[in-house]
């Protein structure tokens, strides 16, 4: 089963992959994940899209699409995919469907994570990342544990706020989100593939909802 998580940033859509990872086996493709560990390890690629992330501007459909067809391609038997942060433009959608297309495989569902604009901007100045498996804290509903531990990986690990979990380049995140993502709502009902999640609801109550779609 191939599945997206679409929705703002904020929308809870990374933890909910993880929990998905998790409880079914599936293999998170998080395009931010992606270029995040291209910067770390100062790929070229890594270098030319660091200022364009930081802003909270989406870097091509080239890069992110070539990044797609590198891992659909790489030939590993995996249960289904779980696209996480991609497609987030029509040019990627339309990739994403060709790509599943030539490998012989479907798109089986577009969840859509609703959260309203102040509830995300509240979310996104909260959260914080395990800098050893990823795992995504929020200082409200997910504080970091007292003694350090990651509860995900149980490493010691040290917990690190995204570069553009600011107020400012979340602006410019919202403003593409609504821009060049938000088509894929309606492009995404048309087909038929398209179901809706309110993404206020706790952890739980969210991966419930989501678990619902996918029966
Ligand atoms: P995310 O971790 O999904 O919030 O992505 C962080 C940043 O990576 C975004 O603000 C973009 O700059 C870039 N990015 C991630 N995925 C994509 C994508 N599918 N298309 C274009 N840019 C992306």
């Amino acid at each position: 089963m191939n599945i997206i998580l679409l929705g703002p940033p904020g929308a809870g859509k990374g933890t909910q992959a993880q929990r998905l990872v998790k409880d079914r086996n599936m293999v998170q493709l998080s395009t931010g994940d992606m270029l995040r560990a291209a910067r770390t390890s100062g790929t070229e690629m890594g270098k030319r899209v660091a200022d364009v992330m930081d802003r909270g501007e989406l870097v091509t459909d080239e890069i992110v699409i070539g990044l797609i067809r590198e891992r659909l391609t790489s030939g590993d038997e995996v249960e289904g995919y779980i696209f996480d942060g991609f497609p987030r433009t029509l040019a990627q959608a339309d990739a994403l469907g060709d790509l599943l297309a030539e490998l012989g495989q479907t798109l089986d569902r577009v969840i859509l994570m609703e959260v309203d604009d102040e509830a995300l901007v509240a979310r996104i100045t909260a959260r914080s990342t395990c800098a050893n498996c990823g795992a995504v804290y929020n200082d409200i509903t997910k504080p970091i544990p007292a003694d350090g531990v990651c509860t995900s990986c149980g490493a010691k690990a040290e917990f690190t706020r995204r570069a553009d979990d600011n107020e400012e380049s979340l602006k410019t995140r919202l403003l593409a989100y609504y821009k060049q993502t938000s088509p894929l709502v309606g492009y995404y009902h048309a087909k038929d593939d398209l179901a809706r999640v309110d993404g206020l609801q706790s952890m739980d109550e969210v991966a419930a909802s989501i678990a619902k779609a996918l029966s």
